[in-house]
């Protein structure tokens, strides 16, 4: 019953849109619901409009009408982050923006692709050209790489080519503005990072360029060790010695009862290592995995795998392993966790002593800054609100870890820390309203009550 709202679809002129409650309600959530924190905040938050912009002439109309009639706009890609990035908090226009999904060109080393293509269509058009993406997040079928760029960090690969972020990964970013008369802003080198991982909060991408490599026929394995550290103490050295890896993910025993489709090649007495090893490294992380007393479990091409049932190795770890965990049970949620560098093992073991049956660990081998880091996304068995930040409290006092908390909307409380003021002042001019992706930056809401102060200020003076 808005009348903004009314206009503006009106004034749509043939883009597609869609407004019933069931189109709305599939498109207003992501996975906020692996949070019970998150899924008690956002559950009942719902869109007023999901348009569907068929090319970047509709975008940029879209855009215009935005600003025209001053409604809330939230972008969404695949829907698959997990922090709520794409719940409207204030209602409003929610865009898909899956049409936008054109691979535009592969030269060597190097693809320019529509923001909303699906990462794995891009991959596979990559593939065709011998080449393949850098890295991928575990929803590499659903997730586009608008999204993932917008609100992920890194992934699968990252082990190889480190996290999104760092130099050379993007090479350019094309935004539109949502302003009356939207404008086209190209973005290269560091200032790409004024966009990524900014929830689709400044500005709309539209176009992007990635780096590519040569392709590698991955096989998708798994070692198996009687013990956590050993599993462990393989996968650090094998990132150590450089071994070619895309994916190094230790999994602890007590997944296996989640890991049902591996049966006796992840039985519940053995932690395994997931991995996606270079053909040519396969001896080698035999003879390893043999050295700390383990055994390959199984190795297949990734369409045996496929052909076999099983799920690929890059569905074994990251957040996919919390999806396969919560399938079976809904009593877990999870954290992420940064190890301080250099990795100790040690730190993981008295982990694993000190929370008992209430938390399940996974380790994933990244790189970051050129150095190696590892990250955790344990499962956590929820005890409530409180608990879980005593828990936070304590793996940062005690192990020195650093945590990305997942139970919460704003870029600030979650990943980054502090505000990004470069992310801000950018948004002041993508975004000069205000109505992208409300209430997910805490810098914009800060800023906005500072101008405020110092507007009520001036009229006393
Ligand atoms: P969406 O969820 O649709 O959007 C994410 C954010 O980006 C939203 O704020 C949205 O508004 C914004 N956005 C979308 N498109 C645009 C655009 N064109 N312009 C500007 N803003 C835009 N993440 C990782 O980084 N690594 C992982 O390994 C990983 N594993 C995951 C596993 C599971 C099982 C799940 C559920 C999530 C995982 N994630 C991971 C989080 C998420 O999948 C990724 O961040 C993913 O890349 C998001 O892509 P998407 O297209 O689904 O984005």
């Amino acid at each position: 019953d808005n009348p903004d709202l009314t206009a503006f679809k009106a004034a749509l002129d043939g883009i597609r849109f869609h407004d019933s409650q069931k189109h709305l309600a599939a498109r207003s959530h992501d996975y906020f619901w692996y949070s019970p924190i998150l899924n008690d905040q956002l559950k009942d938050k719902i869109g007023d409009l999901l348009v569907v912009p068929q090319s970047v002439e509709e975008v940029m109309q879209v855009a215009s009408l935005i600003a025209k009639y001053k409604l809330p706009l939230t972008l969404r890609g695949g829907g698959t982050g997990n922090y709520g990035q794409c719940v409207p908090m204030n209602g409003g226009v929610i865009m898909d923006l899956t049409r936008l999904d054109k691979v535009l060109e592969i030269t060597k080393g190097h693809v320019r692709v529509q923001a909303g293509a699906r990462i794995s269509r891009l991959d596979d058009a990559a593939h065709e050209t011998g080449q393949e993406l850098l890295m991928y997040p575990s929803t590499r079928q659903m997730a586009t790489i608008g999204g993932f760029l917008a609100g992920g960090s890194g992934g699968i690969g990252s082990l190889r080519h480190g996290m999104l972020r760092d130099p050379g990964n993007v090479s350019y970013v094309k935004i539109i503005t949502v302003e009356e008369d939207p404008q086209v802003i190209e973005l290269h080198g560091g200032d790409i990072q004024k966009v990524q991982h900014a929830f689709g909060t400044n500005g709309i991408m539209v176009e992007l360029g990635l780096a590519l490599t040569p392709k590698t026929d991955w096989i998708h394995t798994a070692a198996l060790f009687d013990g956590y550290d050993r599993a462990l103490n393989f996968a650090t050295k094998a990132q150590k010695d450089g071994m070619d890896c895309y994916l190094l993910t230790a999994v602890e025993r007590r997944f296996a009862s989640y890991y049902t489709k591996f049966g006796d090649l992840f039985p519940a007495d053995r932690d395994a290592i997931f991995a996606m090893v270079a053909p040519d490294e396969m001896d080698r992380f035999t003879a390893e995995a043999k050295a700390q007393g383990g055994r390959v479990s199984f190795a297949m091409t990734k369409e045996k795998i496929r052909e076999a049932g099983l799920q690929p190795a890059y569905e074994c770890g990251w957040n996919h392993t919390t999806l396969q965990a919560l399938k079976v049970d809904p009593g877990w949620t999870y954290l992420q966790v940064a190890y301080p560098r250099p990795f100790d093992v040690d730190v993981v073991m008295r982990q694993m002593a000190r929370y008992g049956d209430d938390i399940f660990w996974h380790h994933e081998m990244a790189r970051q800054d050129g150095d190696i880091q590892i990250f955790a996304l344990p499962l956590v068995r929820y005890r409530g609100k409180d608990e879980m930040y005593r828990l936070i409290a304590e793996l940062e006092q005690t192990d020195g870890c650093t945590i990305f908390d997942p139970h919460v909307i704003t870029i600030e409380d979650g990943g980054m820390k502090e505000i990004d003021t470069a992310q801000i002042d950018f948004k002041k001019r993508a975004d000069p309203y205000g109505l992208m992706n409300p209430g997910k930056t805490r810098g914009w809401t800060d800023d906005m009550a500072r101008r405020d102060d110092q507007h009520q200020q001036g009229e006393t003076a």
